[in-house]
């Protein structure tokens, strides 16, 4: 049965109903491109690329990042490779950079906070990133942004990284999609105004639900509590799809939530317009999506957002999907 459901994992992810979700792959390495294609991934929906900066005791430079990216999204053309910016510290700690020393991390020199603090650092990587881009259908995504003056700032490092390349002759693209991580719960609240900023919107909730529950997602000690399903984590969900719908910003999912096949009745009906996952959830997710219909979906998801508690919305999700049981 395995080999079957992998066999028609090449097939789009397309309801009963005839709508079809686009289903794409989350990698760290480029090797995991392989797996993003075998499993039948239509793109890298998140490119994590702390590795390179994790694996040794420097910063990588703009040729090794540069080299990297290209390969990314050459071997994945014509689909497209979300490139996301550094997102080290937290819970990726960078044991060269001297910011590490930190009481809260999670809630610390971060992700697109420390890269604004290290132009020297961000600029080599938005230059890697435009000068790949010139090689395949890049887009790029800004991690842990919590207002609208983060994006501004990094929109601006990014012209003046392309500015850069243009005065040195070095060929590059900068013909490609901004998006956000919609991560951090002041992003949601913000969304209406964040979408004027960017094409894309790209809901972590993995970080999304430890920063609105207020539950470390690395402790054991409350990761019974940690639940992706909390109903104020659907609501916030659905809240960044309307706001996407609105204002033609597209809108994705990146964190675990949606490598889990049993939740695709939910996000589906959600109506998010792409999910990217691990890799090997390719196959099991996109065969429960062919089984469901999206109109059913929609009103199921509508009961769904009515709940109060986590017990509600899993029995709700149970019954769903084993209704005789
Ligand atoms: C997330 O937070 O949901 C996410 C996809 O990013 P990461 O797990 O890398 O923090
Ligand atoms: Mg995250």
């Amino acid at each position: 049965r395995r080999a079957n459901i992998k066999r028609r994992s090449k097939i789009p992810a397309t309801t009963v109903d005839g709508v079809t979700i686009k289903l794409m792959g989350n990698i760290e390495l480029a090797e995991e491109i392989v797996s993003v294609m075998d499993y039948g991934g239509e793109g890298i929906g998140l490119f994590r690329t702390e590795f390179q900066y994790l694996s040794r005791s420097h910063f990588p430079t703009e040729e090794e990042l540069y080299e990297q990216y290209r390969e990314v999204a050459e071997l994945i053309f014509p689909e497209p490779v979300v490139i996301r910016t550094l997102d080290i510290n937290g819970d990726k700690a960078l044991a060269y950079a001297r910011e590490n020393d930190e009481e809260n991390p999670a809630l610390g020199l971060r992700a697109i906070r420390f890269c604004l603090q290290r132009p020297d650092v961000f600029m080599t990587q938005l230059r890697g990133i435009l000068r790949a881009a010139a090689f395949g259908n890049v887009r790029v995504m800004f991690p842990m942004i919590s207002g609208v003056e983060e994006v501004l700032e990094a929109k601006k490092m990014l012209k003046e990284a392309a500015a850069q390349l243009e005065a040195e002759g070095i060929p590059y693209s900068e013909n490609f999609e901004i998006g956000i991580m919609v991560e951090v719960p002041s992003a949601v609240v913000m969304a209406e105004r964040l979408a004027d900023e960017v094409d894309f919107f790209s809901i972590g909730t993995n970080d999304l639900t430890q920063y609105t529950l207020a539950i470390d997602r690395g402790n054991r000690k409350v990761a019974h509590l940690y639940n992706s399903l909390h109903p104020a984590v659907l609501r916030m969900i659905k809240q960044v799809v309307d706001v996407g719908k609105k204002h033609g910003v597209k809108v994705c999912i990146c964190g675990e939530m949606a490598s889990e096949p049993a939740n695709m009745p939910v996000l589906l009906g959600m109506e998010l317009d792409e999910l990217s996952m691990t890799p090997q959830s390719l196959p099991m997710v996109k065969e429960m999506v062919r089984g469901l219909s999206f109109s059913e979906s929609r009103k199921f998801a509508a009961r769904v957002l009515e709940a109060t508690t986590v017990d509600g919305v899993t029995s709700m999700m149970d019954e769903f999907v084993y209704p005789e049981e």
